[in-house]
């Protein structure tokens, strides 16, 4: 089974994304990872990671990341829309998505695994047809946990009923590929399509 992840692997780099978003709302690309950073501190919690358990609401989350750029930036920011100004700067990545096609031809069971937000689902599934490309998805917001914790990987393979070994699993964040690695899965870190599609075809060879 091929098992992927969503942002930055189907689709255009989550980087770009941001750093177009960050200069929408016109905060620098460092003040959100500095607020972050300081509320983590301060409450023992990262809010971003909070929000990707769905343990607490894309509002929520709005109101800590506000409370936390608020003394960066000496006025509190308007960043409501930051969410679907991400998805208006974020497109499909069609080599990757010709890719899970190809292994689906080739008989190869394919899932998705992605650290993701609730409220975002109706956005995020609307830009490929996911259930025609997936036959299970997992997403950290409904499961309540995320990547790199291996209980997630643990719960994939669960629900397709495999052994890690018979699993490579594709994900552009190092520390998510040497967690699913560490398992036992085949991990293949995505740095640019022709590489992961090389890769996963020699895997599957
Ligand atoms: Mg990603």
């Amino acid at each position: 089974m091929v098992i992927s992840d969503f942002g930055g692997v189907l689709t255009t780099p989550l980087v770009e994304a941001f750093a177009s978003v960050q200069d929408r709302v016109g905060i620098p690309p460092k003040t959100f990872g500095e607020a972050l950073r300081a509320l983590n501190e301060r409450e023992g919690t990262n809010p971003l990671f909070e929000l990707e358990c769905g343990r607490i609401t894309e509002k929520e989350f709005q109101v800590q990341l506000a409370d936390g750029l608020e003394p960066l930036l000496g006025h509190r920011p308007e960043i409501e829309d930051f969410g679907l100004l991400l998805f208006e700067a974020l497109d499909p990545n069609p080599g990757m998505i010709d890719l899970i096609r190809e292994v689906r031809r080739d008989g190869i069971r394919t899932s998705l695994l992605t650290n993701n937000v609730k409220e975002w689902e109706v956005k995020w599934r609307s830009m490929m047809p996911i259930d025609e490309l997936f036959e299970t998805v997992v997403d950290s917001a409904f499961v309540g946990c995320r990547k790199p914790d291996p209980r997630i990987y643990n719960l994939t393979l669960e629900r397709v009923g495999l052994d890690p070994e018979e699993c490579i699993f594709i994900d552009d964040m190092k520390i998510n590929i040497d967690a699913a690695n560490e398992l036992g899965l085949h991990g293949v870190h995505f740095r640019e399509t022709a590489q992961v599609r090389a890769e996963v075809h020699d895997l599957l060879a």
